[in-house]
């Protein structure tokens, strides 16, 4: 919770980009996100939480990034095993790469040291809603507590309520689950246009193969914490983006 002051006194330096903070109290938590720390000498974190961020020209939805640039985001479900998830963020490292995790609220709960391992290897945090149901077919106020309460999480641990928001259970968002997301702070909704499949562990190769047949300049690729066969299909996508002359990096320098 310390350092959640130093983020969050980051974090309010662009919080003035986002003209929706100003409409509406509900998306403005950063600014008042630093309840503890004050008077602590408390070292500031290598890599502060990005709030979220309007970025004009962009759709609401986002589904990739420019088609002729040179770089991707591989984005990822942040859930499960926290061991695969350190070697997963280990690899990426180690090559070089910066990636986007959308955590799940109850993975927080459980694993709260995981947002700031995120956010200390230079990658992007997002919310990915507090219980991962299926939030397209959610009432209205079902799934606002959903968005809402995983930003709650992200903003204790973090300072801000992430990056992005992604639906659960939804490669697009419906009209209402997009509105709701506008409305606790999101200005945009993080889609993708590469489903890499790996949840499914077909095993390494077969995620490698998918990725990389269907990976084009922009791209945002949809991926999984928690499954070793990801983990183990990391390097050869960054060895194969690499041969592409693409790089990995986080959704945000993607986008702008
Ligand atoms: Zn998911």
């Amino acid at each position: 919770m310390l350092r959640a002051a130093a983020s969050a006194a980051a974090a309010g330096a662009l919080a003035g980009c986002d003209p929706h903070r100003d409409a509406d109290p509900g998306a403005g938590p950063v600014l008042r996100a630093s309840p503890s720390g004050a008077g602590h000498a408390v070292p500031a974190p290598v890599h502060a939480a990005r709030p979220p961020t309007r970025v004009p020209g962009l759709p609401v939805e986002i589904a990739h990034g420019p088609r002729d640039g040179h770089a991707v985001a591989l984005t990822f479900h942040g859930r499960g095993d926290p061991k695969l998830a350190k070697a997963l963020l280990a690899e990426a490292e180690r090559a070089g790469a910066r990636v986007t995790v959308l955590a799940i609220g109850d993975w927080l709960d459980e694993q709260p040291a995981m947002a700031r391992r995120v956010l200390d290897g230079g990658h992007e945090l997002g919310n990915h809603t507090m219980h991962h149901r299926n939030i397209c077919a959610l009432p209205a106020d079902e799934a606002y507590a959903e968005i809402t309460r995983c930003a709650d999480r992200l903003r204790a641990l973090t300072g801000t309520i992430g990056s992005w928001f992604r639906p659960s259970q939804a490669q697009r968002a419906t009209d209402l689950v997009t509105r709701l997301a506008r409305k606790a702070g999101y200005p945009h909704v993080l889609s993708y246009d590469v489903d890499s499949l790996d949840a499914n562990d077909p095993g390494a190769p077969a995620v490698r193969r998918t990725v990389l047949d269907s990976v084009a300049p922009g791209s945002v690729v949809s991926l999984h914490l928690g499954h070793a066969g990801t983990v183990a299909a990391l390097p050869p996508i960054l060895d194969g983006l690499r041969r592409r002359g693409l790089r990995a990096v986080t959704t945000t320098e993607l986008v702008t």
